[in-house]
Order: structure tokens, then C-alpha cells, then sequence
């Protein structure tokens, strides 16, 4: 049966045509879904790609980050979890770039080590507990490198006012050595 108004569309009854006689309503609503499901197919093939290239991936972002400074830092700020999983990443990946960096910057190294020490003392308590012989070990390498020297009995000395005075004094040594 013929429609008495056939400039209504059957489908969404909308009065709106192209010259061609086609639904105005319906073709937007067509080239929406359209494109909605082009997007999809675009994330996945995006997706795939990077998959099969992450060596070059790798080499776009570390390209990105190099000229890009500022953008990378806002974005690890952003994204702090992503920033510290790709920090281990890449140490893991380049260990030796570590040891030269701790080399070069043995001070700063110290300095940090010691700074994190001292913010963390159940890690180290914990990890003394954990690792019995390794911690013989390391008493008796301290002992062979300090003849004569007492072991540091740190935790009985440990004030708040001590704590606090090595901290600062540790954070202004680090940036004093800031690059
Ligand atoms: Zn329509």
C-alpha cells in the first residue's frame, strides 16, 4: 500500500529528502553507523599493527618523547603508572646504561640509595629478615672494607630529629647534583 504522503519517510517519517528522493534523516543516521563501525575496524587494525611492529612503535614514542619534552613529561604525570612500568621497562632493557649512569654519578647514587633507605625502613627490615645470609655476607664485606670500624647499629640511633636532618641534608645534596 502507497503511503497518501509519500514525501514521509516510511522508516523514520521524517519530510526532509535529497533531490534523488533518498531520506535526509536516514542517510545521516546511515553514514554515522558507518563510520562508528570504520572506527572500530581502524582501532583493531591500529592495534594489530603495533602489535607486529613494536620495535619501530618503540622507536616512534622514544622519537615523540625526545622532541617533545614537555607534552611526555604532562603525559607521565598524567598516566603515572604507564610512566613507571615504562621507566622499568626500559632499565630492564638496558642495564649496562644503568651501571654507567650509577658509575658516572656515584655520589648522586649514594645519595639516593641512602635517601631511600632512610624513607623506607621496614622494606629493609623486611628484606634483612628475608635475606639472612645475604645480609651476613654484605656485614661481612662491610666489616673486610672498614677494619676496626663498629657496625652501624642504625635503627637504635635513629631519631625523628636525626631522620629529618639526613633527609634534607641527602635532598639537598641530590639537587645539587641535578643535570
Ligand atoms: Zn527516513
Amino acid at each position: 500500500m502507497t503511503s497518501p504522503f509519500p514525501w514521509y519517510c516510511k522508516r523514520c517519517g521524517c519530510t526532509e529528502r535529497y533531490p534523488s528522493g533518498r531520506c535526509k534523516q536516514c542517510i545521516k543516521e546511515r553514514d554515522i553507523k558507518y563510520r562508528a563501525r570504520n572506527k572500530e575496524k581502524e582501532r583493531i587494525r591500529t592495534a594489530e599493527w603495533q602489535k607486529k611492529n613494536r620495535e619501530k612503535v618503540r622507536l616512534n614514542t622514544a622519537r615523540w618523547r625526545a622532541r617533545n619534552p614537555e607534552k611526555a613529561n604532562a603525559w607521565d604525570k598524567m598516566n603515572p603508572e604507564k610512566a613507571k612500568a615504562r621507566q622499568r621497562a626500559w632499565r630492564a632493557a638496558h642495564p649496562e646504561k644503568g651501571k654507567a649512569w650509577r658509575a658516572a654519578n656515584r655520589e648522586k647514587e649514594n645519595a639516593y640509595v641512602k635517601a631511600w633507605r632512610m624513607r623506607n625502613p621496614e622494606k629493609i627490615a623486611a628484606w634483612v629478615k628475608a635475606n639472612p645470609e645475604k645480609t651476613k655476607a654484605n656485614r661481612d664485606a662491610y666489616k673486610a672494607r672498614n677494619p676496626g670500624l663498629p657496625i652501624y647499629r642504625a635503627r637504635k640511633k635513629r631519631t625523628d630529629k636525626y631522620i629529618a636532618q639526613m633527609l634534607s641534608f641527602l635532598d639537598q645534596t641530590m639537587e645539587k647534583m641535578k643535570d
